[in-house]
């Protein structure tokens, strides 16, 4: 299978939360019948670098904390830690299983106020991590954004709103499709960065880890973050499983390869390494802000 014809087809099997229940679904995410006629929008410098944003507390660089044990970390309160994709208005040919994946504008910007209005703060990973790993104090109301995959719309359409608020967030990038299609291109990654979002990795080409063989661990992880770190200046130290999916046997690699924390979506975290198996929930279109602020309580305890 080619590039374009494999990043055409991304199949996922991901947990969502529901209101009242936990759900698991397979998804297939199709990017076929996607119209990027407008994909190709100019990179929106201004609205990225005026970011009114509140600082947030310095944290301390991972790699000089002194981490806790395992079960000190899982014994902590969770902070919920929300999963977007593409941020735009369904179509009528997008299939049911890609709708999870696409919050429509209106619905974004009513989560987004509704966290605002609810009084969360945004935090980055550096202070998630300080606090998991240390202890360290972070605001009540915390809360992390992140958005995999790279869509161009999680600049042209999310950002504005989370630029409201002063939110910041982590971009989980998938190398393969930078300034292809429907994507991100590295002037508007290096421009995130620079406005004080995180970019992590999210592989190259979207590979499930647990099918990682030898010469993976050069592609989809060395590389890419070799040339993120080329197109921020700084280093990728967050990694958010694709699909979600992981296994204990790939913490001690992704360790060695950089990685402080890792990200997966709604399983149970391991009980050795809590820190590479950071629950998130993806937020669905479907959730007003109250359902987001019902689901974010009742999912992170
Ligand atoms: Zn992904």
């Amino acid at each position: 299978m080619n590039q374009s014809k494999a990043l055409r087809a991304l199949v996922c099997s991901v947990l969502l939360v529901s209101a009242t229940s936990m759900i698991i679904s397979g998804c297939t995410r199709t990017r076929a019948g996607i119209n990027t006629e407008n994909a190709e929008s100019a990179v929106d410098k201004d609205s990225i670098a005026t970011n009114p944003a509140k600082e947030l507390p310095a944290a301390p660089a991972p790699e000089s904390l002194k981490i806790a044990n395992a079960k000190a970390i899982l014994e902590r309160r969770q902070i919920p830690i929300l999963c977007y994709h593409q941020i735009r208005d369904w179509k009528a040919t997008d299939s049911k299983t890609a709708k999870p994946y696409i919050v429509p504008v209106d619905a974004f910007k009513a989560q987004m106020k509704a966290l605002a209005d609810s009084g969360y703060t945004t935090i980055l990973p550096d202070q998630l991590f300080s606090y998991l790993a240390t202890g360290t104090e972070i605001p009540e109301k915390s809360v992390m954004l992140t958005f995999d995959d790279g869509d161009a719309d999680q600049v042209t359409t999310g950002l504005p709103e989370l630029n409201k608020y002063g939110f910041k967030a982590v971009y989980f990038i998938m190398t393969v499709s930078m300034g292809r299609s429907i994507y991100m291109t590295k002037e508007q990654i290096r421009a995130l960065s620079d406005a004080g979002h995180v970019i992590g990795s999210h592989t190259w080409d979207h590979k499930n880890v647990k099918k990682f063989e030898d010469a993976d661990w050069a592609t989809q992880i060395e590389k890419p973050s070799k040339q993120l770190e080329e197109i921020t200046g700084k280093p990728v130290k967050y990694f958010a499983y694709p699909f979600g999916l992981w296994k204990p046997e790939v913490i001690a690699p992704l360790k060695e390869r950089g990685m402080v924390a890792a990200f997966q979506l709604s399983t149970a975290r391991d009980e050795n390494d809590p820190l590479h198996t950071i629950r998130r929930i993806i937020v669905p279109g479907t959730w007003s802000g109250e359902a987001l602020i019902k689901n974010m309580k009742s999912s992170f305890k």
